[in-house]
């Protein structure tokens, strides 16, 4: 009679995270004491740290998009994403990709202040309108969202469907594809770097944690400005988890969090 052996769990070991604002990420990198590198190219402003954690090591790579020169604030938004994720896999051939930011969450889906969700089903662009055959699909993007179930079972967070767009404000027109969608999380970035690991294979996976609620009649800013400093801290907490959670699952000491 035939054998089944057991399915064989993959290990993760090399592990790119990708942040577009500073204030997001940074804690990270100190609390895991990754040298910054050189950059990910000398003509560009994105910011590159690389190192081995723990014992057994797993290595971990960190990019933000960087801070615009001219203007002087975080390249936030889906171009600068795409260009500093497509760098960062190049440069460090991980096996698995994160996006890990904030995002505006929705009272009506249950969202506080808070509140982390792990990017599933699909990624959408909102704010991508192009009514032409195909195109109108491709500009909604519905890039497959498959994140390794080994690394939810780490994370800590609520599943949900992701949506970005290159704008902070959002419109009427958004707003109801949100609804329509069921959108728990919106962003200006996960869709972008999804579709340069589709196109890479590299496995990705969204965390974004909710600095402020879109459906809230506070200005979303203003809650995403007083919250931005807290969240960014509980993100933080969550993605050192899972970092000691690929440890212990290298260790072979298995994977529960706790
Ligand atoms: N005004 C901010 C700039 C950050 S904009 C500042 O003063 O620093 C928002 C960033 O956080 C983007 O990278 C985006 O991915 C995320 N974000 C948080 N809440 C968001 C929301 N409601 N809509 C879109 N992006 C949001």
């Amino acid at each position: 009679m035939a054998t089944f052996p057991a399915e064989s769990q993959p290990v993760f070991d090399r592990i790119a995270f990708f942040f577009a604002l500073e204030a997001e990420g940074l804690a990270l990198v100190r609390e895991l004491d990754l040298p910054e590198s050189s950059p990910l190219d000398p003509a560009l402003p994105a910011r590159y740290f690389e190192g081995s954690v723990g014992d057994p090591a797993i290595e971990v790579a960190v990019a933000f998009a960087g801070v615009d020169p001219e203007h002087r604030i975080d390249r936030i938004g889906t171009a600068p994403a795409t260009l500093a994720a497509y760098l960062l896999c190049r440069r460090f051939q991980p096996d698995l990709l994160v996006n890990a930011g904030t995002c505006g969450g929705f009272r009506a889906a249950g969202a506080r202040v808070g509140s982390v969700y792990v990017g599933t089903d699909a990624f959408l662009f909102h704010d991508h309108w192009i009514p032409l055959p195909r195109f109108d699909a491709f500009g909604v993007g519905r890039i497959p969202a498959r994140p390794p179930k080994e690394v939810v079972d780490l994370l800590d967070a609520e599943p949900g469907v992701v949506s970005s767009g290159d704008s902070f404000d959002t419109n009427e027109r958004e707003l109801e594809f949100f609804r329509r969608e069921k959108v728990a999380a919106k962003d200006m970035e996960a869709a972008a770097v999804a579709r340069v690991a589709q196109d890479l294979g590299v496995p990705f996976v969204a965390i974004k944690a909710v600095t402020d609620l879109v459906d809230h009649p506070e200005p979303g800013h203003e809650a995403f400005a007083r919250n931005l400093k807290r969240v960014s801290g509980l993100l933080e907490i969550r993605l050192r988890e899972l970092v000691a959670g690929l440890q212990r699952r290298k260790a072979g000491d298995g994977g529960e969090a706790g």
